[in-house]
């Protein structure tokens, strides 16, 4: 015959394991990274809105180097032309000079441009750069809380299994059939199952119980027995 009376300390274990899991699954760092995860997501899209304008005149940028340099290639091969021997009539000569001078001057104009599109960037890329800072401070955040986090599971696992350890102890105490009774109705009347008798009282009901029920309680053998008002186990 177990310990009866034990089964309000497992009571008290269940209900501390009950709050370790709850705590466990709601911890406040899990809440806090998500928060932080969120605003990263948000920054990024607010960074790719802000810099869409920054990446177009970068795309002239290339676009402009990439004709200038093209055009460099071809007044680099005209020129060679003229004093390689393989063209001799003059008219011909002088048709490969006119060609040179109108892609010379179809640099220029390119290079004027790509002058202007590189004042343009310069307070672009300056505000980007201070956008790329301020994400640099929120992922840095973001690695603080996922570390937090890992922290804080890691020491409610071990609250957590620190009470679980003590319950085996805690069952062979009570005894098989007196856990059999309580885990039976735990899922109704947790976190208060097993109530005492105090007085004429069970601490279960909400009101005093009626005198023929506490008179039928004391008559038993002291043990464990359920009230016919409220149906918990009353130790008694
Ligand atoms: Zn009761």
């Amino acid at each position: 015959m177990g310990d009866l009376a034990r089964l309000v300390d497992l009571q008290d274990l269940d209900n501390r394991i009950g709050a370790a899991r709850h705590r466990l699954a709601n911890l406040p760092e899990r809440a806090e990274l998500t928060t932080r995860q969120a605003e990263l997501a948000a920054l990024d899209a607010a960074i790719a809105a802000a810099d869409a304008p920054l990446r177009a005149l970068e795309a002239d940028q290339r676009r402009l180097e990439d004709e200038v340099a093209s055009l460099r290639d071809k007044i680099a091969r005209e020129d060679a032309r003229l004093y390689d021997g393989s063209v001799t009539a003059l008219k011909e000569l002088q048709a490969i000079q006119d060609e040179i001078a109108s892609l010379r001057r179809r640099v220029d104009t390119l290079e004027d441009r790509l002058l202007d599109v590189l004042v343009e960037l310069e307070p672009l890329q300056s505000a980007a750069a201070e956008r790329a800072t301020g994400r640099t401070d929120l992922v840095a955040a973001v690695a603080a809380a996922e570390g937090r986090l890992v922290a804080a599971e890691a020491a409610g696992r071990a609250d957590l299994g620190a009470l679980e350890g003590e319950r085996p102890g805690l069952v062979d105490a009570v005894g098989a059939d007196g856990v059999a009774r309580y885990e039976r109705l735990r899922p109704a009347f947790a976190p208060a199952t097993v109530v005492r008798l105090v007085g004429s009282r069970c601490e279960g009901c909400p009101s005093a119980m009626p005198a023929m029920e506490v008179d039928r309680l004391r008559h038993l053998p002291a043990g464990l027995d359920e009230c016919e008002e409220c149906g918990r186990l009353v130790l008694h």
